[in-house]
């Protein structure tokens, strides 16, 4: 089959590969209908989250059920699903607590006994070695493990578009914002107007946000945030600027929550120019550092942005201070898809808006290229294999 492989930093190809197969009997296989590249996806292409052997990309994806093995028993051949982006085995102390996420089962390259990392977490699809070494989904074919607590029916009459975004980016914004304890009339401010980031945005409204403003470096995407999600915008000049403007919109006191929805280093321009996202020295980015300014004291910072481990070093005077509560982690999709999916299903929420381009696989290298380095108005690039 033809699938996105990763080789090296900054180079992706489509190539030839073999079609997964049915390794366990709670895998599925899924002929992929559409999958979207991430803002995740660039940490690899990167080298922020480093990945040493070829892999298949992608994390975000739906499609047709083309087998299952004989422990699933909720799918049958032909089903349509969108998939989960966390890989979990249902069943753990994790699991069975919420945290899908943390699951102790599904990724094997963990754990003590010559495992990658020391402390067990989850498999993600197509997201390094360090993730569970699990191939992604920007292909034709995709082996999901534990297909009988990942996946969910779609109903007909959803198009694709309208529902590939439960895979992750919804329940990611959604996630921020729930963890944002929103209960009404907040202002809640997002760093990032990326996919992520207006998806934030758009569940901030629902829990029933009273502000919310979208900071970004990228004029278009604010355009796209306050189209999409009806956002206020600030444009990030320097930290001061946008700590200064969020207190003065909130009677000096800061917003009620901070969402950083940017991560390490979203922007490669910057990056590439200079230290001017990433702190080198302090090891924390101004993101992060400006959401604990800009946050008002016993207020919430909620994290989506991915960090790697070299970035962890973290400003505890200002959190220990301020009695900040601080909340991060991958998004837990499991336990949230099924009330999203009715969002969708009931029309209190639209997910594609912020699809600007569609693109065939092949054409992913092109896709990871206009994304990445936020060329020709990009905010979201599906590919159709
Ligand atoms: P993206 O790269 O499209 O968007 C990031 C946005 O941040 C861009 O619009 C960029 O212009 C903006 N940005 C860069 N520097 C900024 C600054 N200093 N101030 C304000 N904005 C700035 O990526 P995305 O797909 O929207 O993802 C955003 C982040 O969320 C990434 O780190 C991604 O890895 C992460 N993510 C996390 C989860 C999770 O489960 N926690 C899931 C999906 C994505
Ligand atoms: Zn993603
Ligand atoms: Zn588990």
């Amino acid at each position: 089959m033809k699938a996105l492989v990763f080789h090296k930093i900054n180079d992706v190809r489509v190539d030839t590969v073999d079609d997964p197969i049915i390794e366990d009997n709670r895998d599925a296989i899924i002929r992929v209908t559409s999958t979207a590249i991430c803002g995740s996806d660039l940490h690899i292409l990167d080298g922020f989250v480093p990945q040493m052997n070829n892999m298949v990309l992608g994390h975000e994806f739906m499609g047709i059920v083309e087998e299952v093995g004989s422990g699933v028993g909720n799918l049958k051949k032909g089903d349509r699903v969108v998939v989960p982006f966390p890989i979990a085995c249902g069943s753990c102390f994790f699991c069975n607590n919420k945290w899908p996420t943390q699951c102790e089962n599904s990724n094997k390259n963990y754990g003590p006994d010559g495992g990658l990392m020391t402390e067990k977490g989850a498999a993600l699809f197509g997201y390094t070695d360090l993730y569970g070494g699990i191939q992604g989904g920007q292909a034709e074919y995709v082996r999901v493990p534990y297909a009988d607590f990942g996946p969910r029916i779609v109903p007909d009459e959803l198009t694709d578009e309208q529902v590939l975004f439960l895979t992750d980016i919804f329940p990611t914004g959604w996630a921020a914002a729930d963890w944002g304890r929103i209960k009404g009339g907040e202002t809640v401010a997002i760093f990032g107007a990326g996919p992520v980031g207006i998806m934030a945005a758009k569940s901030a409204w629902i829990m029933g946000a009273g502000r919310v403003v979208n900071i970004d470096i990228q004029q278009y995407r604010l355009d796209m945030a306050k189209k999409a999600a009806n956002s206020e915008t600030i444009l990030w000049e320097s930290e001061d600027q946008v700590v200064e403007l969020i207190r003065s919109m909130t009677e000096g006191r800061g917003a009620d929550v901070c969402i950083d929805a940017v991560g390490m280093e979203a922007d490669r321009s910057l990056l590439e120019k200079a230290k001017a996202v990433i702190n080198f020295e302090k090891g924390t980015t101004k993101v992060l550092e400006t959401c604990l300014r800009a946050v008002r004291r016993a207020g919430v910072v909620s994290v989506v942005g991915v960090y790697g481990a070299p970035y962890d070093n973290f400003p505890l005077g200002r959190w220990f201070d301020k009695g900040i509560t601080l909340m991060g982690t991958q998004a837990p999709v499991q336990i949230y898809i099924d009330h999203l999916m009715n969002l969708v299903q009931t029309g209190k929420v639209t997910l594609n808006d912020i699809i600007t381009h569609t693109l065939p696989l092949s054409e992913a290298p092109h896709g990871y290229e206009i994304f990445k380095k936020k060329e020709d108005n990009c905010v979201k690039v599906v590919l159709k294999p």
